[in-house]
């Protein structure tokens, strides 16, 4: 579909200028200039509603309130922070940034778009982002909100979930970016997206820019941005074996490159059904080379669900007493240790074993 013609090309940062200061949220991270704040806010936002994200950007700015701080700060207390947030990749990224920005870059952020793509785990539109807020180059950010408002105000219909498409998009959002206000411009079309074109039930009838909208004028609101459906849901069946010895709870680091690497859980089966006769319970835990302590009453599996972006976990937990600790060798094969109920409380978990843990 040809695009409108952009008589007066300045007519959407005009409007949108006009727009943001009345509208905009009060938000922490929009306070101030600095690199790293900045930063951090983005990648927890990434994927992330911004009430959500909101506590945990305070916990982090307020517990590692610089760079080389994060830098410095292990792994697994990092990823304890995160907790909750998913897509435990980006902390571990992000961690991995904090240590190359301390190690590559002398403690200080790259200051223009291209030095900041430098970055693990930095990608264009956080690049972006990053280069106008804190040092006001005239780079468009392109994010989920600003390919909705773009396809529906100039009516264009490629995928938005094509890579093929982020070179238009980003074209179309570069030759709008006002060069004396591209931070002010990034921040407005985000919120505008974000509070007024809204995926659903947009605010078109209180909208500045609706005699230009292409997608308004035309009854296409609904039908724009294109994008291709997502991947289906698969589901997996989790079998956690809670195996315990006196006051202890067996657990192991997911080293796997799977969903929660780097958390802990408990021992685990994973099969194409959603329960496990006893018989395969027994099994694996005498490959486990754990003994049953038979003076306990054994308890009932409990089942909980977690749902991910692109797959549904149903999972089973069996409580285990043990009469012995595993054998040694166990130990080394699975990287299962014993830890106390305190020590547990402080191993970064998916939001799945804390849910059972309470
Ligand atoms: S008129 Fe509606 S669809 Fe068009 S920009 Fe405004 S809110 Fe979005």
């Amino acid at each position: 579909m040809p695009l409108p013609s952009l008589a007066n090309s300045s007519f959407l940062a005009a409007a949108l200028l006009a727009w943001y200061p009345r509208h905009r949220r009060d938000l922490p991270w929009r306070l101030t200039r600095d690199p790293y704040p900045i930063w951090l806010s983005e990648v927890i936002l990434q994927q992330t509603r911004v009430a959500q994200g909101l506590p945990y950007y305070l916990d982090f700015v307020s517990s590692y309130p610089t760079v080389q701080n994060l830098a410095a700060a292990p792994e697994q207390e990092v990823m304890r922070h995160w907790q909750g947030l998913g897509y435990y990749s980006r902390a571990r990224n992000m961690h991995h940034t904090a240590q190359q920005v301390v190690r590559e870059f002398g403690g200080q952020f790259p200051d223009t778009y291209a030095g900041l793509l430098k970055l693990r785990g930095v990608g264009p539109y956080t690049a972006a982002a990053i280069a106008s807020f804190a040092f006001n180059e005239a780079v468009a950010v392109l994010d989920g909100n600003v390919f909705r408002v773009l396809a529906r105000i100039f009516g264009l219909h490629s995928d938005i979930a094509a890579p093929s498409s982020r070179k238009e998009f980003q074209a179309l959002a570069d030759q709008h970016i006002p060069h004396d206000e591209p931070a002010e411009f990034n921040q407005a079309i985000m919120e505008f997206g974000a509070i007024q074109c809204t995926p659903v039930k947009p605010d078109c009838l209180f909208c500045p820019l609706q005699s230009q909208c292409y997608a308004f004028q035309h009854g296409l609101v609904a039908l724009l941005p294109v994008k291709a459906k997502a991947k289906a849901t698969r589901t997996r069946y989790f079998h956690y074996f809670v195996l315990r010895h006196g006051e202890q709870v067996y657990l192991r680091r997911r080293t796997e490159k799977d969903i929660w690497q780097g958390l802990y859980d408990f021992a685990l089966a994973e099969t194409d059904s959603p329960t496990l006769p006893e018989s395969e319970v027994l099994r694996h835990i005498e490959a486990l080379g754990g003994e049953l302590d038979l003076s306990r009453v054994a308890e009932a599996p409990a089942a909980f669900r977690h749902v991910l972006s692109h797959q549904k976990v149903e999972a089973q937990f069996h409580p285990v007493w043990l009469a012995q600790p595993l054998p040694p060798s166990t130990l080394r094969d699975t990287g299962l240790q014993a830890y106390s109920a305190a020590e547990i409380e402080e191993l970064p978990k998916a939001v799945l074993i804390s849910n059972y843990l309470r």
